[in-house]
């Protein structure tokens, strides 16, 4: 008996992983070339499912404000908010998030992870009921764990389903914390969020919105799903990340309630690790400057979805959602994804695959993400690309498309 013979199916699945040759998890870049290439295998290739909505990885602004950053107060902060890591850079960037989303309150967090462990674990307790989007991110369920409440799920995107289950609870409902996101990672399909809402509220319960892939993407002046469907001011809590849009790493929660400064104090995930370091910190604030001032990079990043998704749904290729950020063509099989994925690597084109249990209801994706950077060279090579690996992919005609 081992502590590691709880790791023999793992390690099963990897083993035959490896005997196709194909290892999908963690395909080394070698070398990054821009925010759209990479040398990958030796091989120049275009990157079309890293999240970098906006491209700004390589925006020469946010280069140099982590560059200088890093010059001027060194490489780390080396603890936690609580203790000496609270720098005037983290106090600005909570001003600034709060100030776009037009509200009073906002903490910063290490990462998007957890944004979410830190704000779940700390809002509900092991008294209180969240009831989640069945299709939330590991880190909603990860933080609703930590935090001991009571989980229940509703059907995805479903606000009939979330109004049953909220009568169910009787009088608990007014108590209840609802957590939904504002466009889901894996199909890229959009919550009803003005129809959960209005639910949500009816029952005296609060709404938590995840906008990880929204933010920078939807809504008028960007801020996520939540501007988009005009429900900003009924929204109790956003929760969002800096990794993807903002080409950083980090995570935020912003609130209109003010007692959301409170909540800093009672959570574990923000105050027993170290604060954000002060160049990622001057980076996210210079792309969070460049995604307000610089509307026309949402709107070339609409351009190539609906450029993708249109070829693509032209090809019959079944998609997860509508046009958006997260193009994912849907397979039957794990083979049959993995093989289409490997030969999407094999024409220069690094994409995400997705299988189960990652994914929801069993699906298994080829999932890619658009840039506003990606030109139109190459979005036309990941057309063309999709397009020559068709016929051997097994991909079914259309029998159902879903849409969110
Ligand atoms: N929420 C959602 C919906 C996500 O998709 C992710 C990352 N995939 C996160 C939170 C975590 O963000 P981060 O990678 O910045 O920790």
């Amino acid at each position: 008996m081992s502590i590691f013979d709880k790791f023999a199916p793992i390690a099963d699945v990897r083993r035959r992983i490896a005997a196709t040759g194909v290892d999908p998890l963690g395909v080394p870049i070698d070398q990054i070339l821009s925010a759209t290439e990479a040398m990958v295998r030796g091989k120049r290739t275009i990157l079309a499912g890293s999240n970098n909505y906006l491209g700004l990885t390589f925006d020469a602004a946010c280069v140099d404000a982590g560059a200088d950053a890093v010059r001027r107060e060194g490489t780390g902060t080396t603890g936690s908010r609580m203790a000496n890591g609270s720098y005037a850079g983290h106090l600005a960037l909570e001003r600034e998030l709060a100030e776009f989303y037009g509200v009073g309150q906002a903490i910063v967090f290490s990462t998007g992870y957890q944004a979410n462990l830190g704000m779940l674990s700390a809002l509900a307790g092991p008294r209180d009921v969240v009831m989640l989007d069945a299709d939330c991110h590991a880190s909603i369920y990860d933080g609703v764990k930590l935090g001991g409440a009571e989980t229940l799920r509703f059907r995805h995107n479903d606000a009939a389903d979330l109004d049953k289950r909220l009568r169910r609870l009787g009088e608990r409902a007014t108590d209840a914390l609802v957590v939904v996101e504002g466009i889901y990672s894996m199909l890229g399909d959009r919550a009803p969020l003005a129809a959960l809402c209005e639910v949500a509220h009816r029952h005296g319960a609060l709404i938590y919105v995840d906008e990880a892939h929204s933010l920078g993407i939807c809504g008028e002046t960007g801020s996520g799903v939540a501007e988009a469907d005009g429900v900003l001011d009924q929204v109790d809590f956003i929760v969002g990340t800096f990794s993807k849009s903002l080409g950083a790493a980090g995570g935020y929660c912003v609130s209109r309630h003010d007692a959301l400064d409170v909540v800093r104090y009672a959570s574990r995930p923000y105050i027993f690790t170290a604060s954000p370091v002060p160049s990622v910190i001057a980076s996210t604030r210079a792309a969070l400057a460049r995604l307000r001032a610089a509307p026309q990079l949402r709107e070339q990043l609409w351009r190539n979805a609906h450029r993708l998704h249109d070829a693509l749904v032209a090809q019959d290729f079944r998609l997860g959602a509508e046009p958006g950020p997260v193009v994912a063509a849907m397979f039957d099989t794990p083979e049959q994804a993995l093989t289409f994925w490997q030969g999407l690597l094999d024409h220069g084109v690094y994409v995400n695959l997705m299988l189960p249990p990652a994914t929801p209801n069993g699906w298994c994706l080829v999932r890619c993400s658009l840039s506003a950077a990606h030109s139109d060279a190459q979005i036309d090579h990941l057309i063309a690309s999709f397009s020559a690996l068709k016929d051997d992919a097994g991909q079914r005609p259309p029998v159902e498309r879903f849409h969110a």
